[in-house]
């Protein structure tokens, strides 16, 4: 083991590393992340499983994936499959097979009927809406059930018979014999296990009683041996139970269960029942729309594992909760395609640019670096023609101050080529300018023109040496900084109708006609940009989507 990590510290970590030094743990260290299969990952999740199994790593020990499935009708096969998709690609290798809360339900049955005899569960028939009554509240006491003194042969009769499916949903249920007056609500005999005729993913209709999260939890741990259960805040007041459970069952090893801050970052949502409502309405595409905040949202958009577990990294993990902002994770993604993306030219808004004084039927071919700082990244080709395009936005009538592109009688260079100077503006019927007809200056490649200074640098593409794209402009979700908290609102009144903005018919330099998939571009001058697949194969051209801009220029 090392002491010495790559990544900063966390307070989970030097917990861990006093508990070594200090004798307190011995042996290796287990962790598990625990996901309910009932929705996809999202970047809250990427949390999670960075502290888990970077913990795991770090002191050389595993780090277990459980699927925590004890609500049979929330959960399916589909997100299963998403989730450990998502684990692995962010980098992340699972000790053994994936494992499954299910597998244990033997073993949870059983430890029910030990606390049934030993006098520490029993079953209550109590309907919800008086169990609701009898809890109390957090200023009163509870009462006991009627039926808290059952003897314990009754119990464990009744618990046999809701098994064997001789209850109907909802008539009976077990709970811990713990204490009515806890000031903690969790501690007033919970449930630990209630009636469901549901079909299950994994055991199919072997059961008809399911057990509740907080009882299969620390048995799913300890089943697992693992040493140190890591989950978020709003389970700091379960623990006592998750330790009742365990010291009051025989179980094969005691976990320690520790919280920390759940990520919440702005502009989004991090809740996977909040997410699947966009889904089902429609609002998104699909979980993995590129503007969803799910790890295959994110992958979709261009973001890499990289980039998220660098943003993991930069968050932190502490006890005190608190908001990120979306701008940290932009960052992320920026510094790391900075240096890695392979640059290229897009026009997205293409304007007709006729040198009329370069011959019609004759190329150039010219050498750009793929990236401008990493000669090994090596070099591209482009063709210099006489019929080229670029973006109308960097062509203007009416100089406005400051203008740094092209205006009539003015030249700009045209990035990695010749300068050349505006000298016709060419209209349609409508009076839409249709075609820039510029001079070139053959003695400015690579070299500053003579006597006169050109007025900025844009990109360009020739029109035989590109192909015709498509480029989704992704943008922030939602326009409000906290679109769930909105008491007023619903979130779906946050969504920002900017958030896609579909730009038909972009061109792109020729090399790209079949895009590399494993990393985004950067689009000189406009951003980073990811072949989208399945849109690239439905529509026969690429398409691209934005990854992010090249700067923060979010409410600017
Ligand atoms: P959701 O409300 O989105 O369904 P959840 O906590 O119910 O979240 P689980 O599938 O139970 O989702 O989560 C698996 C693990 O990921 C848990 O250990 C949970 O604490 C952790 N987790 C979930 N959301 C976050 C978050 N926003 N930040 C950090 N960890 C999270
Ligand atoms: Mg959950």
């Amino acid at each position: 083991m090392s002491a010495e990590s790559k990544k900063a510290h966390n307070f989970i970590q030097s917990l861990i590393e006093d508990a070594v030094a200090n004798g307190e743990h011995t042996g290796q260290v287990v962790t598990r992340f625990p996901p309910e299969p009932n929705g996809y990952l999202h970047v809250g999740h990427a949390k999670s499983i960075c502290l888990n199994f970077g913990i795991a790593e770090t002191f050389a020990g595993e780090c277990n994936l459980r699927f925590d499935d004890t609500n049979p009708e929330k959960e399916s096969q589909e997100y299963i499959d998403a989730i450990k998709k998502d684990v692995e690609w962010l980098g992340y290798t699972w000790a053994g097979d994936a494992r499954y809360a299910s597998d244990y339900f033997d073993a949870i049955y059983y430890f029910a009927e030990e606390l049934i005899e030993k006098g520490k569960a029993y079953v209550c028939a109590l309907s919800a809406d008086e169990m609701a009554e009898y809890r109390g509240s957090l200023k009163e006491p509870g009462r006991n059930s009627p039926h808290r003194e059952r003897p314990a042969e009754e119990s464990l009769k009744l618990f046999r018979d809701m098994r064997d499916g001789k209850y109907e949903n909802g008539e009976l249920v077990l709970r811990a014999k713990i204490d009515m007056a806890s000031p903690n609500m969790n501690m007033r005999d919970p449930i630990l296990y209630r009636i469901r005729y549901a079909e299950h993913h994994q055991t199919g209709d072997k059961w008809c009683i399911y057990p509740m999260y907080d009882f299969t939890h620390p048995i799913s741990d300890a089943m697992e041996g693992v040493t140190h259960s890591l989950c978020t805040l709003e389970f700091e007041d379960h623990r006592p139970l998750y330790d009742w459970v365990l010291d009051n069952i025989t179980a094969p090893c005691q976990p320690r269960q520790i919280e920390f801050a759940r990520l919440n970052l702005n502009y989004t949502i991090t809740s996977k029942r909040k997410l699947r409502r966009l889904v089902d309405e429609h609002l998104v595409d699909s979980w993995d729309d590129p503007r969803m905040p799910t790890i295959s949202g994110m992958r979709r958009r261009g973001y890499t594992p990289e980039s998220l577990r660098t943003f993991c990294d930069m968050i932190g993990v502490n006890k005190a909760g608190g908001t990120v902002d979306m701008g940290m994770l932009e960052f992320a993604i920026r510094e790391d395609l900075n240096t890695r993306a392979p640059r290229a030219m897009c026009v997205m808004r293409p304007l007709k640019v006729t040198l009329t004084n370069y011959p019609a039927d004759k190329t150039e071919t010219l050498v750009l670096p793929v990236h401008p700082q990493n000669p090994d990244m090596g070099q591209r080709e482009v063709t210099w023609s006489q019929t080229l395009y670029i973006d109308r936005e960097d062509f203007i009538e009416e100089v406005p101050r400051k203008w740094k592109r092209l205006a009539p009688d003015q030249a700009v260079r045209l990035r990695g080529g010749y300068v050349m100077t505006c000298k016709e503006v060419v209209r349609d019927a409508n009076g839409e300018i249709v075609e820039l007809r510029c001079e070139y200056d053959p003695s400015t490649l690579g070299v500053n023109p003579e006597g006169y200074k050109p007025n900025g640098v844009v990109h360009w593409v020739s029109e035989s040496d590109s192909v015709g794209c498509d480029i989704n402009l992704y943008d922030r979700l939602f326009n409000h900084e906290s679109p769930d908290s909105d008491k007023e609102g619903d979130m779906v009144d946050h969504i920002n109708p900017q958030s896609l903005v579909v730009l038909e018919g972009a061109r792109v330099e020729r090399s790209l006609a079949t895009p590399r998939t494993d990393l985004p571009y950067q689009f000189e001058r406009e951003g980073y940009f990811f072949c989208d697949q399945e849109l690239t194969a439905k529509a026969g051209k690429p398409v691209f989507n934005r990854t992010v801009t090249l700067r923060d220029s979010w409410g600017k």
